[in-house]
Order: structure tokens, then C-alpha cells, then sequence
């Protein structure tokens, strides 16, 4: 072969390799992919969308979720299975530009007990104030759009976990109208409730501010759809607006509101539903 003929082979061959990688870009669509296709109730889907130039609308159930532009250059949404959610077959469907994909999911049940829980007629009575329950309910909504945590969450409190997240709750004999949504972790009034990752404070009530269930309250945003909320607590050490970083002191533990002894409720939420907290001790998100 002349050095012109290999010239020209040589060519030939670096059209053909630039047009396969033409054809490949024009057929590049987006796509979804889920870290698991069967949950628990109380746990959530990872879904990631990959190769999709503007944010993708997201549903599950009926709901939309924010996707969020992460580092690796794709879209992701911490999609959250509610507890009470009935088991049985649901789907994941993400959008954009013309392009839409849709991935079969199962909810599964977490199989908790049901905890029966008799008050006498005072306790049971006690509501949330409309203040407490109107602030709460809009900082656990709070989805903003920078991730400011990184690696795994650290247990706020160390201690005997005395309730487990998600055990549904009935009250006087009612059918289950409610369930636990947080862990409970049993420790001496006075103990340090530290921060478990970097976030902003986005609510600190008061007891003597009509906080009279939760007591003194103190819900951290974490960004993209993440929070997390801190109960019953003795004293508050940071203000709203404040940013925290992980083990950062935000208050102590106590006893306020409606609780039967000092205890810290800590729970942690996704777009305001409620999910198992030690999810994010234990695994990296
Ligand atoms: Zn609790």
C-alpha cells in the first residue's frame, strides 16, 4: 500500500468512526434510572436521569418531584414511599423536551407492628396549635436548590433508641390514624443535639410560642427537597437563617411539649414526607 492509499484508508476510516459518533449523539436520549425498583414503605427511591439538557418533571403517585442538577452532570430527585402508602404496584415516569420514560415500581409494607396507645382524656385532647402546625408543616416543605450535605448523616444524640421510626399508632382503641414519624433517642436533659449534616435553620418555636405539642423546635433545611426536625428540646442554640455544619451544637435535649420524659424526636424528611432517618446514617446520598 503507498503512503496515498493509507492516507485515503485512514480517512475513510476516521469519516466512518465521526459519523457513527454523529448518529450516536443524534440518538442520545434521556434516561431514567431508579437505585431500586422495589421499596419499603418509609424509604425512597433514588431516580436519576442522565443525557436530558433541561430539568425533568418527575411523578410518583400523583405527586411531582424536583429533579436537581448533581456534579456527575445528570438530574436527581430523593423521591420519598410515604409510610402509610398501600403496598402494590406504582410507577416512576420522568419527562422532558418530547422524551418520556416510565419504570414500573413496588411498594412494599414494613411489616411494623401497630402500637396501641391509651391516654387518659386530657392528653388525648391536646392538639397542635394552628401556629405550631402550619410552621412545621411549611419549613419540612422547604426544597431549595443546593445540596448542602455531603457523605453520611452522624446520629444527632447518642443513645438507646427508644422508638423506631414508622410504627403506626393507634389511640384509645381508634383504627391507626397516625404513625411515628422519627426516631426516638433516649438521653439526659441537657444533652448536646448536634447538627447531623451541614444545613440551614429554617425553623426555631418555642414552647412559650405556642409550640405546646412539639415543644421547643428546631427543623434544618439540607437542601433539594431535605430536611430534618429536632423535638421536644430543653434550649435552642442557633437562630432561623443560620448556617450549621455537621456536629455543630443546635440545642439540648429535654422534655417540652407533649413528652413523658426527656427524650430527643428526630426526624428526617423528603418534600415533606417523612422517612426512616438512619437511612442516611447508614448509606451515603
Ligand atoms: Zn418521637
Amino acid at each position: 500500500m503507498t503512503r496515498r492509499h493509507l492516507t485515503i484508508v485512514v480517512l475513510l476510516l476516521l469519516c466512518s468512526l465521526l459519523n457513527r459518533g454523529s448518529d450516536a449523539a443524534e440518538n442520545n436520549k434521556p434516561d431514567l434510572a431508579l437505585d431500586a425498583t422495589t421499596k419499603e414503605q418509609g424509604e425512597f427511591f433514588v431516580a436519576t436521569v442522565n443525557g436530558s439538557s433541561s430539568r425533568p418533571d418527575l411523578w410518583f403517585n400523583g405527586q411531582s418531584f424536583a429533579m436537581f442538577w448533581q456534579n456527575d452532570s445528570s438530574y436527581r430527585a430523593l423521591v420519598p414511599v410515604e409510610n402509610m402508602l398501600k403496598p402494590g404496584s406504582y410507577a416512576l415516569l420522568a419527562k422532558s423536551n418530547g422524551w418520556k420514560e416510565k419504570i414500573p415500581v413496588e411498594v412494599t409494607s414494613n411489616n411494623l407492628p401497630v402500637q396501641k396507645i391509651w391516654l387518659d382524656e386530657k392528653t388525648n385532647s391536646l392538639k397542635a396549635t394552628k401556629e405550631e402546625k402550619a410552621q412545621v408543616k411549611a419549613a419540612l416543605r422547604t426544597v431549595s436548590e443546593s445540596k448542602l450535605w455531603s457523605d453520611l448523616f452522624s446520629y444527632p444524640s447518642q443513645g438507646r433508641k427508644s422508638s423506631p421510626f414508622g410504627v403506626k399508632r393507634s389511640y384509645n382503641g381508634a383504627p391507626v390514624s397516625s404513625y411515628h414519624k422519627g426516631i426516638d433517642i433516649a438521653v439526659p436533659q441537657g444533652t448536646p443535639v448536634l447538627s447531623p449534616a451541614k444545613g440551614k435553620i429554617v425553623l426555631t418555636g418555642y414552647e412559650a410560642e405556642r409550640f405546646h405539642v412539639h415543644g421547643n423546635t428546631v427543623i434544618i433545611d439540607h437542601g433539594q427537597g431535605l430536611t430534618s426536625i429536632y423535638m421536644h428540646l430543653h434550649s435552642i442554640s442557633v437562630n432561623e437563617g443560620d448556617i450549621v455544619s455537621k456536629g455543630d451544637t443546635i440545642g439540648t435535649v429535654g422534655s417540652t411539649g407533649i413528652s413523658t420524659g426527656a427524650h430527643l424526636h428526630w426526624g428526617v424528611y423528603l418534600y415533606g414526607t417523612s422517612v426512616d432517618p438512619e437511612l442516611f446514617v447508614k448509606n451515603q446520598y
